[in-house]
Order: C-alpha cells, then sequence, then structure tokens
C-alpha cells in the first residue's frame, strides 16, 4: 500500500480548498476570457443572464466585499475601469448594464471570490428579486 505524506495530504487539501474562480485564474479550468492584466481577469459567466454577461475578478484571493481593505482601494478602482473599458467592447456602454456583487448568503453568492456580475444587452427591472 501508498502511504501519502503529510505533505502531499496538505497539498491536496490545499489545492481542494481553492474556489472555482482561483482555478480559472490558475488556468486549471477554462474560461472564455476576455481581458487579463497582474491585477485581474475578465471571462464569460458560465450561465449568462442576459445577452451580456460576463465577470471581472481580482487575481487577489479577497472572498467578498465584507473582506475588502483599505489598501486595496487602488485595486478596487482598477476593477471599475475595466469595467467601463469592457463594457464598451461588448457595446452596452449606451443602452446601459447592470454592475452587481453578490455578498453572503442573503445575496445569494456562490463563488466566495470577490466579483463583479456586467450583464446587459437587454432592459432589466428594479428592484432586483
Ligand atoms: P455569485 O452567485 O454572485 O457568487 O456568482 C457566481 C457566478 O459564477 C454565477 O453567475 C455562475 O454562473 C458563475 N460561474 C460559476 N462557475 C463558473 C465557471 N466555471 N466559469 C464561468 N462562470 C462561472
Amino acid at each position: 500500500m501508498i502511504k501519502s505524506t503529510d505533505s502531499q495530504t496538505n497539498r491536496r487539501t490545499l489545492m481542494s480548498e481553492k474556489t472555482i474562480f482561483k482555478r480559472i485564474i490558475d488556468k486549471e479550468i477554462p474560461a472564455t476570457i476576455l481581458y487579463e492584466d497582474e491585477q485581474c481577469l475578465a471571462f464569460q459567466d458560465v450561465s449568462p443572464q442576459g445577452p451580456v454577461h460576463f465577470l471581472v475578478i481580482p487575481k487577489k484571493e479577497i472572498p467578498s466585499v465584507n473582506e475588502i481593505e483599505e489598501n486595496d482601494a487602488a485595486l478596487i478602482g482598477h476593477l471599475f475601469c475595466v469595467i467601463r473599458k469592457l463594457a464598451a467592447e461588448q457595446g452596452i456602454t449606451e443602452t446601459g448594464y447592470r454592475v452587481v456583487t453578490n455578498c453572503g448568503p442573503n445575496a445569494c453568492q456562490t463563488v466566495p471570490h470577490l466579483h463583479y456580475h456586467i450583464i446587459g444587452g437587454r432592459s432589466m427591472t428594479w428592484p432586483p428579486g
């Protein structure tokens, strides 16, 4: 019988704790990537809620808005500049779009890695469900 060492077990445990978005950042699973730089990644949502639906995420592993720190201010600002640029590329600047970040269970956050949904290409209602 082959017994795994503690370090092998620890490595497997750490790997299994990666979020799906961290695995996309690390190119372990595929995604349709729209934009990437040293700070962030943007890719198509696998279950689009409109003609345009992509996600913008920081490469830094911030679980949600709750964990954003003061020294993340420039990073968060950068994410919004990327959102503006990609919205223009997707042709939704004039028609409008929604930027959504779900935070915690009441807001239906399913992936514990900060992400902004950019949804457009159709008209929407308010308030959200
Ligand atoms: P939230 O519910 O706000 O945490 O949003 C998570 C989003 O990630 C959902 O809109 C999912 O459709 C999307 N998603 C989950 N897995 C993937 C994936 N492998 N590639 C692209 N988008 C994904």
